[in-house]
């Protein structure tokens, strides 16, 4: 009997067993599935965290006379583990009793939206990247007294998800050296650091800056300079040549009071349409390339002035030279990171790639508007400016 029970019970504990197996596979499995939509839905819904900076760290207000421009840049980091895209920036200027003066916004709406004027604004999970402020200049009413900046992030085709503001506290910037441009006669300031100036648009998180170890922008302030004939036009004939440029070989001037701590004249002028000697592999172990030859004054008071693409061969003063505003220093080439004849020139906090620039204010212009000539006794001067000095 026990013989034709025991594989009957052996059967049924089989049966049991094998029943019992499947219920506790489906259950992990079911688990499992659970487990990873779980985990994907909060992989997904983890935007950020996003963290904003803003460079440099000081932050100066150049007050010019019809507006006060701003002249920084914001760090963007997506610290989190998808990528995020910028949907929005706000600002909301306080004055110094905490009351809001002015808030403005560029978002997504409408066919052809604010937000797409900022480029690359799709930061990759644990990327950083650089965005130009487009909120830089405002009225002379307005007082800058704190700046709240708020960025709006969310994953790409999603809800917004994720936000970070920064503060800053821009002051107003004059000059501690009295300054006069650097160039006499008519002139034209080609390019300056406008919005839209190339001197201003030093993305540091670029792969070519990282390498060159460009971590401030130390060109922010810079002026390139072409003297330039009667009409304000900056070359003859065609342009084709160095000597067809009005700046070529014109004189320079020390731009204010000070101490000659850098005078080179060794590097050749490019030519156009010819060589151009400026190689930007240079620059990682020899900076200063960049300007080719180059005239740097110390002012004593923690400003400097740079004159850069200086004529090879043509100083007038030599280095630990006590020079005064107006005195002639050298000629105007074309050496250095230059396409045709001009100066470069630029106010800073110190001789290094470290420093950064600063607004400069000259005394005693002549600014052409047209058929109207408008005598400044001190300002700051800026792309596009059609300017005369005596
Ligand atoms: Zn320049």
């Amino acid at each position: 009997m026990s013989g034709r029970v025991e594989p009957m019970t052996t059967t049924h504990t089989r049966r049991t067993k094998s029943l019992f197996a499947v219920a506790i596979f489906a259950l992990v499995a079911a688990l499992i599935h659970f487990a990873i939509v779980a985990w994907q839905r909060t992989r997904l819904k983890t935007a950020g965290p996003v963290r904003v900076t803003a460079q440099p760290q000081q932050i100066w207000i150049e007050a010019g006379n019809a507006a006060q421009s701003l002249n920084f840049d914001f760090l963007v980091a997506n610290k989190g583990n998808t990528p995020l895209a910028i949907d929005r920036i706000e600002v909301i200027a306080y004055d110094a009793a905490d009351k809001p003066v002015l808030r403005r916004f560029i978002d997504s709406n409408g066919f052809a939206p604010s937000i797409d004027t900022v480029p690359g604004r799709t930061i990759a999970a644990g990327a950083q990247v650089l965005v130009f402020n487009p909120f830089h200049t405002f009225g002379p009413d307005i007082e800058l007294h704190r700046l709240t900046y708020k960025f709006s992030l969310s994953i790409p085709q999603e809800e917004p998800e994720a936000s970070a503001t920064v503060t800053v506290e821009p002051r107003v910037y004059r000059s501690k050296t009295a300054l006069s441009l650097p160039v006499r006669g008519k002139m034209l300031i080609h390019d300056g650091h406008d919005f839209y100036a190339h001197h201003r648009r030093l993305n540091t998180e670029h792969p070519v800056a990282k390498e060159l170890g460009l971590g401030q922008n130390f060109m922010r302030y810079s002026l390139d300079i072409n003297p330039t004939d009667e009409q304000f036009e900056p070359f003859a004939n065609t342009g084709a040549k160095n000597q067809d440029w009005y700046a070529w070989g014109k004189e320079l001037y020390a731009t204010g009071d000070g101490i000659v701590l850098g005078a080179v004249a060794a590097e050749p002028d490019n030519i156009i349409g010819g060589e151009n000697f400026f190689k930007s592999e240079d620059i990682k172990a020899s900076p200063m390339k960049f300007y080719g030859n180059y005239v740097l004054i110390d002012h004593g008071n923690g400003e400097y002035s740079l004159l850069g693409h200086v004529q090879k061969g043509s100083l007038f003063v030599k280095v630990g030279d006590r020079v005064t505003r107006g005195q002639k220093v050298a000629k105007i080439g074309s050496s250095g990171s230059s396409n045709n004849p001009h100066v470069h020139y630029e106010l800073r906090t110190g001789t290094e790639l470290k420093a950064e620039g600063l607004p400069a204010t000259f005394q005693g212009f002549l600014r052409h508007l047209g058929a109207k000539v408008v005598a400044v006794e001190a300002g700051s001067v800026d792309t596009g400016d059609m300017l005369e000095s005596r």
